[in-house]
């Protein structure tokens, strides 16, 4: 007989973030899907801080399951910008997830600021569990926006920004942001949590 593992709901209908949890966490956890889960609807993201509405997303999933989740919320900052788009970033412009615009309007408030325009992607991780204390942690990556868009993978904001690889985010494979993005270095820090309580 098999050793029967807790069950962990990712709060995402992302196949790639359920993926890269699953590769972590999945000594720890039966990672499911949403659907798996049979999770209807999602959150509203109401919160002040990327760490707020991590935990709107997982805890919303644990009400409807009772079993443990974990959700994320990530985005840009940048520094000349006050921090801005933050917790923002997916609907800069306006519409929700219109890159192209977001972008643009990116480049257009950034028009005469001088290099390096320093900048990070930042992830929060957030774990909740009945009965247990949530965890919730971060990963950065710093950069910096590029004046001009430069590579054609990635999403977002990934063309303009300028990883510490010294190419866009948009120019490197899938499997390099991966094991370097803020959202992998979330998921690491959750993972050394709960390391941490069982020793
Ligand atoms: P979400 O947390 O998946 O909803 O992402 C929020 C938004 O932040 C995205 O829509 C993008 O605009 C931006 N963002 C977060 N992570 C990345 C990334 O790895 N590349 C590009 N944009 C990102």
């Amino acid at each position: 007989m098999g050793i029967i593992m807790e069950k962990l709901v990712a709060a995402t209908r992302n196949e790639n973030k359920i993926r890269e949890i699953r590769a972590i966490l999945g000594k720890y956890f039966e990672v499911l899907s949403m659907d798996d889960a049979g999770v209807s609807g999602e959150a509203e993201e109401t919160g002040t801080s990327f760490e707020e509405n991590a935990l709107l997303k997982a805890r919303y999933v644990m009400q409807q399951t009772g079993l443990s989740s974990i959700a994320d919320d990530s985005g840009l900052e940048v520094d000349a910008l006050g921090g801005e788009p933050g917790i923002y970033s997916a609907r800069y412009s306006g519409g929700h997830g219109d890159d192209a615009a977001n972008n643009e309007l990116l480049l257009k408030k950034l028009e005469g600021v001088p290099a390096p325009r320093t900048a990070r992607y930042v992830a929060a991780l957030a774990l909740v569990r009945p009965g247990k204390p949530d965890i919730c942690c971060r990963g950065t990556c710093e950069g910096e926006i590029l004046t001009h868009y430069q590579g054609d993978g990635g999403f977002g904001y990934d063309p303009l920004f300028l990883c510490e690889t010294g190419k866009t985010f948009a120019e490197i494979d899938q499997k390099t942001k991966n094991s370097i993005s803020h959202r992998r270095r979330g998921i690491d820090a959750v993972l050394r949590e709960l390391e941490r309580e069982n020793v």
